[in-house]
């Protein structure tokens, strides 16, 4: 059975002050769900320091946003994962739309970058999508499997499972615009079937154990409805994780939808 993940986005918000006053309030939501799923939040890099001490031993992991692909050396600006993994982060986000269509990180730089957080053993989380355009001009596989591919050609089909993909249609996020079940579930059922049609022999093992979250306007309304499909493991929050309410429904939401809201999990 694959473990469901709930990681936060926070992206670029947040202050000293209102990340103390939100994590204040969210820990305590989030602490019954700590043994049941895996949970992180990836808030901006200069508040890495502040929030691991306010995550202390909760269970709950640190993430960041985004890892260099180089290791160290003339490259302002950049943060390496080498450098992440000193702060006490589990996870990175590789690949985000945002980085993709504001900053042009391409399909090889993103799995290049794939490479260097996998390699000093945090767990990468691949985001992939489409824009709208692509959805309409039935792109969507052949845009969400390059993605994919360009990854498994950098570092081979089982580091790919090591990683956590993210599928977030770029029209849903931050829209307000969530893609209906039906069309999150023919991508996730997409992406684990293009894995396991991989030449290599362990290719459906490495598909069944993949775990692929959704995101894209997630909110408490829509969570549950998305989560119970059957190859959604759990979800990449934005704007709903910087409210305490919101991302602690959701993450109830997701214990429900996996059948873990047991009297351990309400009591823990
Ligand atoms: C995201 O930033 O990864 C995201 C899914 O954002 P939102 O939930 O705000 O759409």
């Amino acid at each position: 059975m694959r473990k469901p993940v709930l990681i936060g986005n926070w992206k670029m918000n947040g202050s000293l002050q209102a990340n103390q006053a939100l994590m204040v309030r969210l820990l305590p939501r989030l602490r019954m769900f700590r043994k049941s799923m895996d949970l992180a939040v990836c808030p901006p890099l200069p508040y890495l320091f502040q929030v691991r001490d306010l995550l202390g031993y909760t269970g709950i992991a640190l993430g960041a946003q985004n890892a260099s692909a180089f290791v160290s050396g003339a490259y302002t600006g950049e943060v390496s994962a080498t450098m992440l993994q000193e702060m006490g982060c589990r996870y990175v986000l590789v690949g985000h739309s945002e980085r993709r269509t504001l900053y042009g990180e391409t399909n090889q730089d993103v799995a290049a970058r794939f490479r260097a957080v996998m390699s000093v053993g945090l767990t990468p989380v691949l985001c992939v999508g489409e824009s709208l355009e692509e959805r309409e001009a039935d792109q969507t596989s052949t845009v969400v499997a390059n993605q994919i591919q360009a990854v498994i050609d950098e570092v081979g089909l089982s580091s790919l499972a090591k990683g956590v993909v993210a599928y977030e249609p770029v029209w849903a996020i931050g829209t307000g615009r969530t893609a209906t079940p039906e069309q999150v579930s023919m991508v996730h059922q997409d992406i684990r079937s293009f894995v396991g049609r991989n030449a290599s022999e362990a290719s459906q093992d490495i598909s069944d154990a993949l775990r692929i979250i959704y995101g894209g306007s997630v909110k408490p309304e829509n969570a549950f409805d998305l989560f119970g499909l059957a190859d959604v493991d759990g979800g990449l929050i934005g704007g709903a994780s910087l409210h305490s309410e919101d991302f602690g429904a959701i993450a109830g939401a997701l214990a429900e939808a996996s059948g873990l809201l047991t009297d351990e999990c309400e009591t823990n």
